[in-house]
C-alpha cells in the first residue's frame, strides 16, 4: 500500500469513527442529576469522588459529604475540602465494625447518619453529595434499604450523588446511572507496606 492509500484509509476510517462519535452525542441530549456507583474491591472508589468533587467545585457547585464507616478525621481530603466554603463535610462513623463490635451501637451510628444524609438529599442546593462507604451500612443491615432507594429516587432533580463501597447491592447499581466496579489487580498493603498520606489517606 503507497502512503497516499494509507493516508486515504486513515482519513476514511476517522470519518466513520467521527460520525458514529457525534450521532452519541446528538443522541445523549438530557440533562439530569446522576447517580453513580463506585464499587469493587480495587484502590479507587473513594479517590474518584473525591476528584469529581474537585471538578464541581471548580464549576461553583456546591458540595456535601456524608463518609459512613470512616471515623477519622486526619485525612488529606477533610483537611483540604472542609476548607472550602462550598462543602458540607460529615464523618459519620466510628470507624470498623472489627473495632466496635457492638451491633446496636454501629445500627444507632448508622441512622443518626442517615438522618444527615436524608437533609442533604433533600435540599436542592447541595449540587453534589458523595455518600462515602455507604455500602457497608446497607450490606450489615444497619440501614434500610427501601428507605435508602427511596430516598435517592426522591431527590432533586439536578442533584447528584456518587455513592462508594464495595460489594454494592444490584437493587442499587439497578437505580444507578453509572456503576463502575474497580478492580484490584495488586495493591501495595499486600506486601506489607502501609498507607501512605497523599496516596491512601
Ligand atoms: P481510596 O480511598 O484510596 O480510593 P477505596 O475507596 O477504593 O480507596 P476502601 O475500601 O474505601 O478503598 O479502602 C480505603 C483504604 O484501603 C485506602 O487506604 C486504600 O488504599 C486501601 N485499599 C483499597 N483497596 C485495597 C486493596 N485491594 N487492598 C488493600 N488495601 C486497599
Ligand atoms: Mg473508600
Amino acid at each position: 500500500m503507497t502512503e497516499t492509500e494509507r493516508a486515504h484509509r486513515y482519513r476514511t476510517r476517522m470519518q466513520r469513527k467521527k460520525e458514529v462519535i457525534d450521532a452519541a452525542i446528538a443522541r445523549a441530549g438530557r440533562t439530569q442529576g446522576l447517580l453513580l456507583v463506585h464499587t469493587g474491591n480495587g484502590k479507587g472508589k473513594s479517590s474518584a469522588a473525591f476528584g469529581m468533587i474537585a471538578r464541581a467545585l471548580g464549576h461553583g457547585l456546591r458540595v456535601g459529604v456524608a463518609q459512613f464507616i470512616k471515623g477519622r478525621s486526619d485525612t488529606g481530603e477533610e483537611a483540604f475540602f472542609r476548607s472550602q466554603p462550598h462543602v458540607d463535610w460529615h464523618v459519620l462513623g466510628e470507624g470498623y465494625t472489627w473495632d466496635t463490635q457492638n451491633l446496636e451501637r454501629d445500627t444507632a451510628t448508622a441512622q443518626r447518619g442517615w438522618v444527615i444524609a436524608q437533609n442533604m438529599l433533600r435540599d436542592p442546593a447541595i449540587e453534589l453529595v458523595v455518600l462515602d462507604e455507604l455500602t457497608y451500612p446497607i450490606k450489615f443491615g444497619w440501614l434500610d434499604m427501601a428507605t435508602v432507594l427511596n430516598d435517592l429516587k426522591n431527590r432533586p432533580a439536578m442533584q447528584h450523588v456518587i455513592i462508594t463501597g464495595r460489594g454494592a447491592p444490584d437493587a442499587l447499581c439497578q437505580l444507578a446511572d453509572t456503576v463502575t466496579e474497580m478492580t484490584d489487580i495488586k495493591h501495595a498493603f499486600r506486601s506489607g507496606i502501609q498507607a501512605q498520606k497523599g496516596i491512601d489517606l
